[in-house]
C-alpha cells in the first residue's frame, strides 16, 4: 500500500534552480494545474531531497533511512506531513499574504517550533556556527525548509517569488531578473512550451485566413 516498503524505486533528480531551498521543496510537486506529478512518493525521496540539496549529510541521509525502515509508521506520517507543509506553503508563498489563510500560517508555525527547538550552537572555526541536535529525528529533512522559509517570508525577496506562467506549472521561483519581468520557472521547458504554443496558434491562424476561415473569432 505504500512505497516505503519493498525494493525501494530509483530516487527522482530533484529540480534546485528556484533560487531558495523552501521554494525548490514546493516545487517537488510538478503541475499542479494538470496530471499532478509528485516527487515525494515515500518518506527515502524526502531524504533523497534533502541529501541532493545539501542539507543533510551522507552519514545522516543513511542513518535516516536505516531508520525509516525499522519505523515504517512513523516514516510514512513524516511524509504525509511533509506534503501538507508543502501544500501549505504553497499557498503562502503564492498570494504572499499573511492573512491568506490562517490554518496554513498555524501548521507552518506548528512545524517552525519543533524545528527551531532543533536547533545547536556549535564552536565553528575560530568562534561559534549554529547547526542542528545530532540525533536524527524523521523529521530531520524538513527542519531546513523551515529555516528557509522563515528566511523568505521576512525578507525582501518575498516580493520576487513568483509562480511560473505556463498553465499548469505552478512552479515557484525568485525573480531576479533586472526588470522583475521573468515569467517562467525555466525558459528551456516552459518558456518554450509557451512559445511553442504561440507559434502553433499563429500557424493555425495563418491556415485558417488561407483557407478563407479569417472570421473565426480571436481569441
Ligand atoms: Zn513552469
Amino acid at each position: 500500500m505504500s512505497g516505503d516498503r519493498g525494493p525501494e524505486p530509483s530516487p527522482p533528480r530533484f529540480d534546485l534552480t528556484s533560487g531558495r531551498h523552501c521554494l525548490d521543496f514546493v516545487n517537488t510537486l510538478e503541475d499542479r494545474g494538470g496530471a499532478a506529478r509528485e516527487s515525494l512518493r515515500a518518506y527515502p525521496d524526502l531524504v533523497e531531497f534533502a541529501r541532493q540539496a545539501g542539507r543533510v549529510d551522507e552519514a545522516t541521509a543513511v542513518e535516516l533511512l536505516r531508520r525509516s525502515r525499522r519505523e515504517g509508521a512513523a516514516a510514512r506520517a513524516v511524509r504525509r506531513r511533509a506534503i501538507e507543509l508543502r501544500e501549505a506553503l504553497y499557498r503562502l508563498l503564492r498570494s504572499g499574504s499573511p492573512g491568506a489563510a490562517a490554518a496554513d500560517l498555524a501548521l507552518l508555525n506548528r512545524e517552525l517550533s519543533s524545528a527551531l527547538a532543533e536547533r545547536r550552537l556549535e564552536p565553528g572555526g575560530a568562534g561559534w556556527r549554529w547547526s542542528w541536535a545530532p540525533s536524527p529525528d524523521l523529521a530531520r529533512p524538513l527542519w531546513p525548509v523551515l529555516l528557509s522559509v522563515s528566511d523568505l517570508l521576512t525578507s525582501e525577496e518575498l516580493g520576487a517569488t513568483r509562480e511560473c506562467r505556463a498553465d499548469r506549472c505552478s512552479w515557484l521561483f525568485l525573480d531576479r531578473s533586472r526588470n522583475r519581468s521573468r515569467r517562467w520557472c525555466d525558459m528551456r521547458t516552459c518558456g518554450n512550451r509557451a512559445k511553442a504554443r504561440r507559434h502553433y496558434g499563429r500557424v493555425q491562424a495563418a491556415r485558417r485566413a488561407a483557407a478563407g476561415a479569417s472570421r473565426a473569432p480571436r481569441p
